[in-house]
């Protein structure tokens, strides 16, 4: 996901926005006409959830007016701006998608092919010129126990031309079938590029959407009107001249930061951070569980609720006396993409967070069933246990708890646990709208966010102390080792299905180049093999892992059990291990 190239587009696309006049923007609706009547944590959840903020898609309108409705309801309460020169906002540069560029040309042997009627680049196709002979390489995936010859045609330095998707899978698609996919194992087998052939009855497919970064390898789909011509050019081992000329779309995305001072100068440095993101699926597509629907997902739950319930936080704290220590506050984007708006904070923040106390994270929190809340991450601090339990010993209603110790799971509060600062994350479990457009407000308990609030509330009190109690002491716990694999998002590296399982926990943050560790797992084979934390993965099993898709892609071509060289570097020095896959269960 993240690479050298997004870094080069963030200066140029910041200078594009300073160009979009704000009236450009559609206006955002006003929440005094949205949440008639309500009031309390439902009355947030209403606003945010409306239709009219369209899902609030990282970069869209959407989520543009969701940053600027957490940040007026944090004002309100007094919070101080601590973003950006001295706004509540923390901006920085997202892809969006695509656009192609005019100098896109294809032409084998003297036959010209038309750009957006014979064929088309892929919205993370390279942006080059090559000449190449053409290889006809079958589906381009290594299919064991077929005669699929094609498969292993010598392809380095050829333009590698396969058929559309995989015939193992169901439908035909599934990951090894997505051109992605393909294209990340063609360039690491040395192909000058690779060419999908497309069936009848499918058209070309759009960049318009497409937010992977650009590979170093041109990647073309042909129509299945052309596809006979070139099939045929590839067999006869003909040349092609391929130009292609693909341009990132980028928009801005914005953290919302607030900030609640320090009682006590002594501990300025030293905040207490609650976090929610107010991002979610907009339209569908990539993430949603329905993803034919082009409907919006209204994201009640996901996550507006724990938006609802970080504001519900800042009320209850703003109200009372000053904590000794701040109190930092941090609305994020992105985290449907993939933790974008944490990692990003993290890595740049707006304020010293080395010696933060501690991290709260509100992700789903807005469906309680029986009193029923899961609190993650009591494994990264000694005292988090008792602290929680008697924070909700101390409430007017308690709540039914239940811990878990893993730090690291789908959520931003994995950011802030890979950079060593003790985590909770509050959870209400999931459900049968989750991530669907019938993710509705009408469906969330505003009561039930309150209480949770209120215990968040009570456990950020203890951590901050004042001038009559001092604050609890909290002990960290490094480099927690979760008991199981967490259920995941594509971008880390364990999902169901009993397929090859290394053990790694991914780090989110932005890099040009190599997968960065945060922690394996407790008796993984990477554990075994003598990966540790901070191990950034350039090689796995002789491919180069420029990023989290090449690893991903590299470990889903192997089987359990399988025998593979894994090149990690560390402190500079390049290290080689050896590892046996496990199941993954
Ligand atoms: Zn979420």
């Amino acid at each position: 996901m993240y690479d050298s190239k997004y870094r080069a587009g963030v200066v140029a696309t910041l200078a594009v926005f300073a160009a979009i006049p704000v009236c450009a923007q559609p206006r955002c609706p006003d929440p005094a006409t949205v949440a008639i009547g309500l009031s309390g944590p439902i009355q947030d959840v209403r606003y945010l959830a409306d239709d009219a903020l369209q899902g609030r898609e990282v970069g869209s309108p959407g989520a543009r007016c969701a940053a600027e409705y957490v940040a007026s309801r944090l004002e309100s309460m007094g919070l101080q701006p601590a973003g950006d020169n001295g706004t509540y906002f923390q901006v920085f540069p997202v892809r969006r998608g695509a656009e192609l560029g005019p100098r896109n040309s294809l032409a084998i042997s003297s036959e010209s092919y038309a750009s957006g009627k014979d064929w088309t680049p892929l919205g993370f196709s390279a942006s080059v010129r090559v000449e190449a002979g053409l290889v006809d390489a079958g589906y381009g995936l290594s299919r064991p126990g077929t005669d699929d010859g094609a498969a292993h045609a010598e392809v380095s330095g050829k333009l590698m031309v396969v058929e559309w998707g995989d015939p193992d899978a169901v439908h035909g698609g599934g990951l090894r079938g997505d051109p992605h996919f393909k294209a990340t194992v063609a360039a690491g087998r040395g192909a000058a590029g690779l060419i999908v052939l497309l069936p009848e009855g499918m058209s070309l497919p759009s960049a318009e959407e497409e937010i992977r970064n650009a590979l170093d390898i041109p990647v073309l789909a042909v129509s299945a009107s052309a596809a006979p011509a070139v099939r045929a050019a590839a067999r006869a081992g003909r040349t092609a001249s391929v130009v292609t000329d693909v341009r990132p779309t980028m928009a801005e995305a914005r953290n919302v930061v607030a900030l609640l001072p320090a009682g006590d100068p002594t501990q300025a440095g030293r905040p207490i951070i609650v976090g929610a993101h107010f991002d979610h699926l907009g339209l569908g597509g990539e993430g949603s569980l329905d993803p034919d629907a082009r409907e919006v997902h209204n994201g009640a739950d996901d996550n507006a609720s724990g938006t609802a319930g970080l504001i519900d936080i800042a009320r209850r704290l703003s109200a009372g006396g000053r904590l000794a220590h701040p109190v930092l506050f941090l609305g994020f984007t992105g985290e449907e993409k993939g933790l974008w708006g944490s990692a990003h904070y993290v890595s740049e923040p707006t304020l010293d967070i080395s010696r933060a106390v501690a991290m709260l994270n509100l992700d789903m929190v807005g469906r309680m069933v029986h009193d029923a809340v899961t609190v993650f991450g009591t494994g990264t601090a000694e005292q988090w246990e008792s602290l929680a339990t008697d924070a909700n010993a101390g409430l007017s209603r308690p709540l039914t708890l239940s811990f878990s110790p893993d730090g690291y799971g789908p959520s931003d509060h994995a950011s802030f646990t890979a950079a060593g600062i003790p985590v909770l994350h509050f959870f209400t479990n999931t459900h049968a709208d989750y991530h669907r457009p019938s993710d509705d407000w009408d469906r969330i308990d505003g009561d039930g966010i309150a209480r949770i609030g209120e215990l968040a509330a009570g456990i950020v009190r203890r951590l901050g102390g004042d001038e009559r109690t001092a604050a609890a002491s909290l002990t960290p716990i490094r480099t927690v080792r979760p008991a199981a694999p967490t259920a995941t998002s594509p971008s880390s590296s364990s999902s169901s299905g009993y397929g090859p399982y290394f053990g790694t926990i991914p780090d989110m943050t932005p890099r040009d180049f190599g997968l960065r560790i945060t922690g394996v797992r407790e008796g993984s084979p990477a554990e075994k093999a003598g990966l540790r934390a901070g191990d950034v993965i350039v090689e796995f099993d002789g491919r180069e892992v420029s990023d989290i898709y090449a690893y991903t892609y590299a470990l889903r071509d192997k089987k359990p059990g399988d025998e593979v060289r894994v090149v990690v570097e560390r402190d500079g020095v390049r290290i080689t291990m050896t590892a046996v896959l496990a199941v993954r269960n």
